[in-house]
This record gives structure tokens, sequence and C-alpha cells, in this order.
């Protein structure tokens, strides 16, 4: 008789976020980043954007309802062992992905709250803040801002270490169990310093500052990174190492890819 064939285990992850036609941000990066991090990904657009490594040239919305419907498909059938949010672009897109996170119940959900991108187009309208906030923030085991997200979050200006530290604090009292506010927007030029809250302790991820202009979807990178780490079973302080170690060797060895901001969704 034939030997029985037994499926490979491989642990699956989807991400819920905006194409970038040029690859290096959004779904693309998401799910270049699972693929080499060996997690099988699945995903669910939001937005079709038109953009290279000079910037964003349009922005067009899918309906909430195909969202859902992309959500319920990967849902149902491959039952992804962790879930990514990326861009969201409207209220009605998150009011959309926050009732099939919570009528799902997922437990791995990282939240980047993708709002500006690097050149200044807007990926998240200035009324969808408020829902990110109250909607999909007390559903998310972690979320992943900037400084800048941060601020615009809280409303706080953050300037000193205590000020991180703070709105750390208030952004865990939303009901997201971990927050991971990442210093690269911090002035820094000697390192680059991530802090990892869980509503307790503070811990520190330090690395030495890359200078490049090749750094278009960090963001996007380190939270799929962190997502294909949490499918994988690693606890969360584990996952946020393994992403920032993955942007740092893509940040080391940039691709000459475009004219503008190379892609960081690589290992090197
Ligand atoms: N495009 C999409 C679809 C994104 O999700 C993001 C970031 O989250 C960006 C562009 C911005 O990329 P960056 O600001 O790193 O250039």
């Amino acid at each position: 008789p034939e030997p029985s064939r037994q499926a490979p285990l491989v642990p699956a992850a989807a991400t819920i976020a905006g194409s970038d036609s040029g690859g290096g941000a959004g779904i693309q990066a998401d799910l270049k980043t699972f693929q080499e991090l060996g997690v099988f990904g699945a995903s669910a657009l939001t937005a079709v954007t038109a953009q290279n490594t000079l910037g964003v040239h349009g922005v067009h919305p899918i309906p909430p309802s195909m969202v859902t419907a992309q959500i319920d498909a990967v849902a149902e059938d491959i039952g992804p062992a962790a879930w990514k949010t990326g861009m969201l672009f409207s209220a009605e897109i998150i009011e959309a992905v926050a009732d099939r996170a919570s009528f799902y119940k997922w437990s791995r959900l990282v939240v980047d709250p993708v709002m500006i991108a690097k050149g200044g187009a807007s990926l998240l309208q200035e009324n969808a803040v408020q829902a990110l906030r109250s909607l999909l923030l007390p559903l998310a085991q972690v979320v992943t801002p900037n400084i800048p997200e941060a601020e615009a979050l809280t409303g706080m200006r953050i300037e000193a270490m205590a000020d991180r530290k703070e709105a750390a604090r208030r952004i865990h009292a939303w009901g997201v169990k971990y927050v991971v506010l990442k210093g690269g927007h911090g002035g820094n030029r000697a390192q680059s310093l991530d802090l990892l809250y869980d509503g307790r302790v503070f811990t520190e991820f330090a690395a030495p500052w890359i200078e490049t202009r090749h750094t278009h979807g960090t963001g996007c990178t380190f939270a799929a990174a962190l997502t294909a780490g949490l499918a994988s079973g690693l606890p969360m302080d584990e996952g946020v190492l393994l992403a920032k170690r993955f942007i740092q060797a893509a940040l080391t060895n940039p691709l000459n890819l475009g004219a503008g901001h190379g892609p960081t969704n690589h290992w090197g």
C-alpha cells in the first residue's frame, strides 16, 4: 500500500491590508515576509494603491462587504493561526474588520495602525482614528505604532522616554494586551529603541541606527514578521526580537530597486 502522505505542518497567517503595486509595503510586504519566515500567507485586500518607490499615486478602497467576504473565505477554510491588519483606510472598513475579529475570537491579532505613508499620502481617513482606537484595539493582542502614530492615537506630544512610556500605558488601557512602541522616528541617530509593554513591565529592544534611504515598508514588514513569529508559536518578546532582526537585516542589505525608497521585506 501507498504510505499515507501527511500534509506538512506549515503555520498560516493572514493579512488584512492595502496593496502596494510597487511590492514594497502593504499586502505584498506582508506576504513576502511571511514566506521568508516559513509561514503560509493569506490575505484580504482593503484598498488598492498605485505606488512605487517614489510614492503613492492613487488610492482606491474596496467595499467593506467585500473585505468581510475575503476574511470569511480565509477564516472558514484556512484558519490562520495569526492575523494582521495594516492599511484599513476608513471607519467603515475598520468596523467590518472588528466585527469579524470579535466573531471569530482571534487570539493572535496584530494591529499595525497604518496612517500616513512616508511620502505624506493618507492611508487612513482622519475620522477613522477613533474607530481604530475604540473598535479594533480592544480586540488586538498587540499594536505596533511608531511615534507619530502613537501621538495621533493618544493626542500626546512624545519627546522624552517618559512620554513614550506614558503613551504606551494609555494605549494599553484601551484593552490591547501588548504595545510595541517603535522608536525609529525618535530622532536618535545612534540607536533605534523599541519598547514592548505588557501592562506591567517595559522591555527594551535596542539596535544600532542604520542610515539608509531604503526604508519603504518598514512598518508593514516589522508587523508581518511579528505576525509570522506568533503564528509559529513564539512568545511575544521573541516575536518582537525576530521582527527587529528581520528589519535590521533588510536595512543593512538594501535591494537596488527603483529610484526612491527601496523595499525592506527581505532578509538581506
Ligand atoms: N502603502 C501601503 C498599502 C501601506 O500599508 C503602507 C504602510 O503601512 C505604505 C504604503 C507606507 O509605506 P512607507 O511609509 O514605509 O513608505
